[in-house]
C-alpha cells in the first residue's frame, strides 16, 4: 500500500492538474492531496482526515458524497447498455426519460434536451446554435454575444471567453473575435460613479449600459446575451433587485436571445428547480451540468425552447442534419445517474432544503460576519454564500493582492478540516455545500469558518495589515 505521501509524489512526476501552479505542483513547492472517498457532507483523504466540503466539490455534488442509489443505477445501466450513441435518431430509456422529466422541471416553453459532457462544451453548443439560428433567419451578421465581466461559462476556446475572469483570458489570445464583455451586477463592487445609487438604480444603469453596448455595435449584429442568474465562480454575487426584468427589457427590444447558463443554479441549488425561475428569467436556451447528476458522472444539456426549436426544423428543412454531436451525446451511464440524482432531488426536497435550509445559512452568515471588522460584504442567496474581505469595509477599500488574503483565510479554514473555496477574482470565499446539508451542519461550518477568519485577522492585525 502506497502512502499519501509516496502517492502526492508520483502524482507530481504525471499529472497536469486543473487550475495549478504547474510549477510549484511538479516541483513539490505546492500541495497535493489524494481524495479517498465520502459520505453525506463530508469527505477523506487518504490519511483518514475528515473534511466538511463546505462547497460540494466544485458546487456540484448537490445530494451529497456517497449514494449508492446513483452508483447502482450507473452499475445496472452498464451491465444492460454501457453505450450508444444518439446519432440518426438513436436513443435509449433512461435518456428519454431524462429528458422528459428536465423539460417538465423547466417549463418556460422549453422543448427539447442536447447532452454533453460538460458545462463547457453545453455552452460551446449554445454559440453553435446561436450562429445558426440567425443564419436560418437570414442574418448573417447577428453574431456577437454578450457575456458579462466576472461571468463564467467555461474554459475552453469559445466557453473560456464567455468566461469574464482575466486569468481565463491572459497568455490564452481570448477572448475570441464576436464576444463582448458588459458591466457585471455586483452592487458592492460598484464604481464611485454609482456610489449613491440603489439597487434598483445600479440594474436599471447595468441594463442602460448593455443597451448603450448593443447600440454601439450595432442591433444587427448582436445574436445573444449569456448569464448566471447568480453570478458564480466571479464572486458568487446574486444580481441587484431587479436586475433581471431590466436586462429582459432590453433583450426583448432588440431581438436579442437570453442563454441562462443554470449549471450552477439548475435543479435546486438557490431553493427553487431552476434560478430563472427564481428570479423571474425568461431564457430562450438554458444551459446545466454540475446540478444535473450531481457529478456522478460527467453530464451536460443545453435546453432548448421552443421559439429557437423551431427555428432549427426549419434549417434542417433547408439544409438537412443538423452538424453537430459529441460521441458521446446523452451518454447512458450519464443519463442513468441524471435520472437516480433527480429522483434523489426530487424524494427528498433539496430544493426546498436549499431554500429553508439556504435561509438559515444566510441569517447565521449575516448574524457573525455582517459586524466582522474583516468582512465588506455578506452575501449569497440560496445555499451559495460568500464573504468578502476588506481592510475598510465601510470604503470598500481592497487588499494588496500579494497579502493572498482570499486564499490565506482558505488555508485557515482548511486546518480547520472545512473546504470552503477562494474564489479566483478577489479577495471571496465561497461557500456551496451539498443541497443534504442541515443546521446543525451549517452551524458547524460557520463556526469552522469563524475561527479561520479570526485568525487571519489577528495575523493581518498584527503585521499592520489591519489597522
Ligand atoms: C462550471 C461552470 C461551467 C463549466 O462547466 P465545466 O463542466 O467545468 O466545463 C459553465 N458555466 C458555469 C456557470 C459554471 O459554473
Amino acid at each position: 500500500m502506497s502512502t499519501h505521501q509516496e502517492l502526492i509524489d508520483r502524482d507530481r512526476k504525471v499529472t497536469f492538474h486543473a487550475s495549478t501552479h504547474l510549477r510549484d505542483f511538479a516541483h513539490g513547492d505546492a500541495p497535493g492531496r489524494v481524495i479517498t472517498g465520502g459520505k453525506g457532507i463530508n469527505i477523506v483523504d487518504k490519511d483518514g482526515r475528515e473534511m466538511i466540503d463546505g462547497f460540494a466539490g466544485l458546487y456540484c455534488v448537490n445530494i451529497g458524497y456517497g449514494r449508492t442509489e446513483v452508483a447502482e443505477a450507473i452499475y445496472k445501466q452498464a451491465l444492460e447498455l454501457s453505450y450508444y450513441h444518439t446519432y440518426v435518431g438513436h436513443s435509449s430509456e433512461p435518456l428519454i426519460e431524462l429528458s422528459e422529466k428536465i423539460i417538465k422541471l423547466a417549463g418556460m416553453n422549453m422543448s427539447k434536451v442536447y447532452y454533453g459532457m460538460s458545462g463547457s462544451d453545453a455552452n460551446e453548443t449554445q454559440l453553435k446554435i446561436v450562429r445558426y439560428y440567425n443564419n436560418v433567419l437570414g442574418r448573417p451578421q447577428k453574431k456577437k454575444v454578450i457575456s458579462r465581466s466576472r461571468g463564467y461559462h467555461g474554459s475552453g476556446i469559445a466557453s473560456g471567453s464567455l468566461t469574464g475572469l482575466p486569468t481565463f483570458h491572459n497568455h490564452f489570445d481570448l477572448p475570441i473575435d464576436s464576444i463582448r464583455h458588459t458591466e457585471a451586477p455586483y452592487y458592492y463592487r460598484r464604481s464611485d460613479a454609482q456610489a449613491n445609487m440603489s439597487e434598483r438604480e445600479f440594474a436599471k444603469d447595468c441594463a442602460a449600459k448593455l443597451e448603450e453596448m448593443i447600440l454601439a455595435e450595432g442591433p444587427d449584429t448582436v445574436a445573444a446575451f449569456i448569464g448566471e442568474p447568480v453570478l458564480g465562480t466571479g464572486g458568487i454575487v446574486p444580481p441587484p433587485e431587479d436586475y433581471w426584468n431590466e436586462i429582459q427589457q432590453v433583450l426583448d427590444k432588440y431581438d436579442v436571445l437570453l442563454i441562462a447558463d443554470e449549471v450552477v443554479t439548475g435543479f435546486g441549488r438557490i431553493g427553487t428547480d431552476f434560478g430563472s425561475h427564481f428570479y423571474g428569467m425568461k431564457p430562450d436556451l438554458i444551459t446545466v451540468a454540475k446540478g444535473l447528476t450531481s457529478a456522478y458522472q460527467p453530464l451536460s444539456g443545453v435546453i432548448v425552447g421552443d421559439k429557437v426549436w423551431q427555428v432549427l426544423e426549419q434549417g434542417t428543412g433547408e439544409y438537412g442534419p443538423i452538424g453537430h454531436g459529441w460521441t458521446y451525446s446523452g451518454h447512458p451511464l450519464g443519463v442513468a445517474a441524471g435520472l437516480a440524482n433527480l429522483a434523489i432531488i426530487e424524494r427528498e426536497g433539496l430544493a426546498q432544503n436549499a431554500a429553508e435550509t439556504g435561509a438559515y445559512l444566510q441569517q447565521q452568515m449575516q448574524k457573525t460576519f455582517g459586524e466582522h471588522p474583516l468582512v465588506g460584504n455578506v452575501r449569497g442567496v440560496g445555499l451559495l454564500a460568500a464573504l468578502e474581505f476588506s481592510p475598510n469595509p465601510a470604503r470598500r477599500e481592497h487588499f494588496a493582492p500579494a497579502l493572498k488574503v482570499g486564499p490565506r483565510i482558505s488555508a485557515a479554514a482548511m486546518e480547520e478540516n472545512l473546504i470552503a473555496r477562494a474564489m479566483p477574482h478577489g479577495d471571496i470565499l465561497g461557500f456551496a455545500p451539498p443541497l443534504v446539508v442541515n443546521r446543525a451542519e451549517v452551524d458547524e461550518i460557520i463556526a469552522r469558518a469563524k475561527r479561520a477568519v479570526d485568525k487571519v485577522t489577528d495575523e493581518l492585525t498584527r503585521s499592520g495589515d489591519l489597522k
